[in-house]
């Protein structure tokens, strides 16, 4: 495709995402790094930032394995883990083919890697539920795993894992409890590589910075939890634009958009940008979700349509079209539109949709 005439785009600063795994290692000198790009690198392109990340980030994780294969075929050389696993002997194979990581965390798993005829041995990553329950072992399967994966042949590193539940809550002990956890059933391993953390594990709990770090969203320059700062200096890599398409002015008592959600209370100025629920943009956006135009927030007002969302520019003479507005990244928080939604930032970003262009820069 040629360069697209809607102006409509993601703009992905490569530069900001070093940056950020850069000041992650300084703030966390200790770990390892291993870059969450499941799901498109939660929008931003996984290919994109896989590039970007080679020679900072030390791994990469996805969720399953078709993931991975598209980053190999890419020519993208980093060692990746399937943070689902396998599901079956011929994705083994392609583990040992394409240095992939499975997850286990299932006893079938186990039992799978166990009888597996593989052309050579294996690291992988061993799962113990501490609280989740979503995936992993129970502490007794865990150890008993432990134990017949470090014998057998298929393998040759095991590294512990866990996922916390709720550690972008620091009012709750949750998290203690789960590390508490971990530690206990890996006391009597203490040479065992392990990773807890996630963005939220990283910046709120020290103690769960061990040898690899789990990171996404601080990565992409969001902060894990919206009241509290930042752990360490972090840069928004996306940035999401729409020009002004249309501007007008409309009465008091005129209605904005379908099903006459929003009516104006006084003369008003309604400018039109070119984004909407077909670009990823929420369609549960509310009034009042603030759209960042000429160096401030302005409201969006009446109902996100596929293509267009209006917002209410009263009082700001200036606009015009081919203005441009930024729907969240550099100046406005992601978290900020996501409150307004009812959503969180992770779903935002994933979302936006291939229909937008991204611009690295
Ligand atoms: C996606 C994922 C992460 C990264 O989570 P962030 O909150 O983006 O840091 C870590 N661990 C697992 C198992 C994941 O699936």
């Amino acid at each position: 495709m040629g360069v697209p005439f809607r102006r409509t785009k993601a703009i992905i600063d490569t530069k900001a995402l070093q940056q950020n795994c850069r000041n992650m290692h300084a703030f966390a000198p200790a770990s390892k790094v291993l870059a969450t790009v499941k799901a498109d690198a939660y929008g931003h392109g996984a290919l994109t930032v896989a590039r970007a990340l080679q020679g900072c980030a030390e791994q990469l994780g996805v969720a399953f394995i078709d993931e991975a294969l598209d980053l190999r075929q890419a020519g993208i050389e980093l060692p990746i883990v399937l943070l689902d696993g396998c599901f079956s002997e011929a994705e083994l194979d392609l583990c040992c083919q394409h240095h992939f990581i499975p997850v286990i965390h299932n006893t079938e798993q186990v039992q799978e890697l166990l009888a597996a005829t593989l052309a050579k041995s294996l690291v992988v990553w061993l799962k113990l539920d501490t609280g989740m329950h979503r995936l992993g072992l129970n502490s007794t399967d865990f150890q008993k795993a432990l134990e017949q994966l470090t014998a057998s042949k298929n393998v040759s590193q095991v590294i512990a894992m866990t996922h916390f539940a709720d550690a972008d809550n620091t009012a709750s002990d949750y998290t203690s409890v789960q590390l508490a956890q971990f530690d206990r059933v890996l006391e009597n391993y203490p040479d065992i590589p392990c990773s807890v953390a996630n963005s939220a594990g990283l910046a709120h709990w020290p103690a769960a910075r061990r040898e690899w770090l789990r990171s996404g969203l601080l990565l992409y320059g969001v902060t894990p939890n919206p009241d509290l700062p930042a752990p360490f200096a972090i840069t928004p890599v996306m940035t999401l634009t729409a020009p002004v398409i249309a501007v007008r002015d409309i009465p008091a008592g005129a209605y904005v958009g379908y099903g006459c959600r929003w009516q104006a209370r006084r003369p008003s100025r309604i400018a039109t940008l070119a984004i909407g629920y077909g670009d990823g943009y929420p369609r549960h956006a509310s009034d009042g979700t603030p759209v960042w135009l000429h160096g401030r927030e302005v409201p969006l007002v009446g109902r996100v349509s596929m293509d267009m969302i209006t917002v209410d520019i009263t009082d700001m003479a200036e606009v015009a079209i081919g203005d441009e507005a930024e729907l969240w990244g550099q100046n406005l928080s992601v978290h900020e539109v996501a409150q307004k939604c009812d959503t969180i930032s992770y779903e935002l970003l994933t979302r936006v949709s291939p229909r937008v262009p991204r611009e690295i820069i």
